[in-house]
């Protein structure tokens, strides 16, 4: 997996959006500093029914353009981020396995989004 460093560098070079179908995301770490402040707002615990359904949805992973239990490596260039439900989705298969076009092919979503960095 990235490191901070370049997981910061991943969100900054894709703004804040999913790769795939481009909805805006929020990184784990903003996740848990807003459920610090409301708890009662967001609720979060380990069984997917217990997750607050807008954070479950928006929650940006790093994946693996080249799967890596296909040998894809962990550089700049194989990761991009995504929503959970698309990296959930795409599990282990290629994009000509689920006929996916190259999200890295095309720029990525731009909004005034910010991924509510600031609670960092
Ligand atoms: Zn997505």
């Amino acid at each position: 997996m990235p490191t901070p460093a370049e997981k910061n560098a991943l969100f900054q070079r894709d703004g804040y959006h999913c790769r795939f179908c481009g909805i805006p995301v929020i990184r784990r770490e903003v996740r848990d500093r807003i459920r610090k402040v409301y708890p009662d707002a967001l609720r979060w615990a380990a069984k997917n029914a217990e997750q607050h359904a807008t954070f479950q949805l928006m929650w940006a992973t790093c994946d693996h353009v080249l799967p890596h239990s296909r040998g894809g490596t962990s550089d700049l260039d194989n990761t991009i981020i995504v929503c959970q439900p698309c990296n959930c989705a795409r599990w282990h298969y290629t994009l000509d396995e689920v006929g996916l076009a190259d999200p890295r092919l095309r720029e990525p979503t731009r909004s005034s989004w910010d991924g509510l960095e600031r609670f960092r």
